[in-house]
């Protein structure tokens, strides 16, 4: 599987650099790593998808799988009413514990002339993500009409 958001340079690494004890990173062979996945969810309006991107992850393959997952999660985990009232919230939530869990780890250490993997861009730099304006706006609206009829106010 690629990754659409992983740096070409990481798709070519074939092995890790020598001499990395513990867990080292899937994408690009550096240590430490952690056991994390990362989850995109997709609405399609009658049907959803989930996709899992597992670990292990060094601290910056996993900001940057991270950044992807959440962007697209926030663009089109929205598009379906279960995907709306739970899985994209799931979803999001769980990208947040894996990303405490890389964040934890101190940055991977690349031997002289090895590529250093990219993070990309942060979420609020992703026009994608803005899409989740819509459905927070729409769930307000949703929270404030539930409020108004219970306190029976016209
Ligand atoms: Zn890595």
């Amino acid at each position: 599987m690629t990754f659409p958001n992983t740096p070409p340079s990481a798709q070519v690494w074939l092995s890790p650099p020598p001499h990395q004890p513990g867990l080292i990173c899937r994408l690009c062979g550096l240590a430490p790593a952690a056991p994390v996945t990362f989850r995109i969810h997709r609405g399609y309006l009658v049907a959803f998808s989930f996709q899992k991107i597992p670990g292990p992850l060094c601290r910056s393959c996993g900001i940057a799988v991270f950044r992807a997952s959440q962007a697209q999660t926030l663009a089109r985990g929205w598009w379906s009413g279960l995907s709306l009232f739970l899985f994209a919230w799931l979803t999001l939530a769980a990208n947040l514990v894996a990303r405490r869990k890389v964040l934890r780890m101190p940055p991977s250490s690349a031997p002289p002339g090895y590529p250093r993997p990219e993070q990309g861009p942060p979420i609020h730099r992703r026009p994608a993500a803005y899409i989740a304006v819509v459905p927070l706006l729409f769930w307000i609206l949703m929270v404030m009409g539930a409020v108004q009829e219970l306190l029976g106010w016209d």
